[in-house]
This record gives C-alpha cells, structure tokens and sequence, in this order.
C-alpha cells in the first residue's frame, strides 16, 4: 500500500511530494518484496535536485503464509507509551487474527530485510541472534581490535553467512552449522518459545539476556550440587 506524503529535501530543503510505501503483503505484491529485498523500497530521489537517499519510514511486512509480521518502527524506542496501541491497530488493518503470529518489531530497514531473508531461508530470528553472539567471539580472534557496528545474517552465493559492519570495513565470516545445532541444544528454552501474539524485539540485547539466563541458571545447579 502506497501513501503520499510531503517531505523536505535533506539536501535542497524544498518540500516535495512523495509516494512512500507503508505496508507489503507477500502474498498480493511478491514485485515490492523484491524491492525490498534488493534495499530499493525506501529509496527516494529528490525531483527537484535529484538528491539520493534512503527514507526511515514505518511500515509493515505481512507474510501470511508464515504467519509473521514484522513491524518497522524508526523510532520506537521514544513511542513506548503510543506504541501498543500503534501496533495493534497496525496489525488489525491487515484482517487476520495474530494471536498465533510471530510478531516482530524493528527500528531499521536492514533489520527487516535481515529478518524476511533469514525466515525465508528457514530459520528463526532467536536461533541467528545466539549464533551472532556465538559467531562474535570467532570473529575477534580472526580479526582483533576490529570495532564491530553491527552484523547480518546474509546470504552470499546461496550460502548463508554473518556480515560484519565495522567502523572501517564490511567483513563476511563463516556462518557455522555447528554453532547452530549447539544454540539449539544449549538454549533450546529460550528458541522454541515463538511467542505467539506477542509484539517482541529480538535482537543483540535479547540474546544476550537469553544467554545470561542460562549461565545464571548454571550457577545455581552448581551450588545446589
Ligand atoms: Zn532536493
């Protein structure tokens, strides 16, 4: 669904008419979800001086067949009060019942388009979200004193992989099958669990509380024994 709205130009400050995308259905706009994927869907390009950029916009992803909505929400973090309501009534637009849907909720455009490919390739967002962290300490060792920004699970050649954004670089490492089977094995508590009807952030933070949680646990069976 498209809606036009009136932005200021960052470079020429003009105001200027625009038609941004709001919401993509998998099922009825498969060519958006391409645009998507390809990071075209929030490209916008000045009509008066041409200027490029990339538009941090709210939108929602809806893939029916997956029962998964992913929320983008550039600001969420100063809406906390706003943004039940925002979601709910996003989320009841699209006429299903989401009580038993995975509901996500982003603050970046390569946060969504991270998520609609690792969920594509099969996976979910809580077992890739161990592995980064899992991934992480490999990464330090192959490349020390690197300051990491972020990371993506990414698919390269048909292989799936973790890009690494450095303050200077943009690394691919290996993403490792073995890391995958002992996130599940050993934080399988914390994977299983979809949260079914629940809006939910699933990212760094939340997997390194999910880690945490279990070593906490750890310690304590240790002192009981
Ligand atoms: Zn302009």
């Amino acid at each position: 669904m498209k809606q036009t709205v009136n932005l200021t130009c960052p470079v020429c400050n003009q105001e200027v008419e625009w038609s941004i995308t709001t919401r993509l259905n998998t099922r009825e706009n498969p060519n958006l979800k391409k645009d998507l994927l390809a990071g075209k869907l929030f490209d916008f390009e000045c009509p008066v001086c041409g200027a490029k950029r990339q538009l941090e916009t709210t939108f929602l992803y809806h893939d029916p067949d997956k029962k998964l909505m992913i929320f983008l929400i550039p600001n969420y973090q100063s809406r906390q009060e706003e943004i039940e309501a925002l979601l709910d009534q996003m989320a009841s637009q699209e006429g299903v019942d989401i009580h038993d849907y995975q509901l996500r909720l982003v603050l970046h455009s390569t946060d969504l388009i991270e998520k609609v490919t690792l969920f594509d390739w099969g996976l979910s967002d809580q077992e890739i979200e161990i592995v980064k962290v899992l991934t992480d300490g490999l990464f330090a060792q192959e490349f020390p004193g690197k300051l990491v920004h972020n990371r993506f699970f990414y698919i390269k050649d048909k292989t799936p992989k973790i890009l690494y954004i450095t303050e200077d670089d943009q690394l691919l490492v290996d993403f490792h099958d073995s890391l995958l089977e002992f996130a599940n094995s050993k934080f399988n508590k914390a994977i299983v669990d979809q949260h079914q009807g629940q809006f939910m952030v699933i990212n760094q933070a939340w997997a390194l509380n999910a880690l945490d949680k279990k070593n906490t646990l750890k310690d304590e069976t240790i002192e009981a024994e």
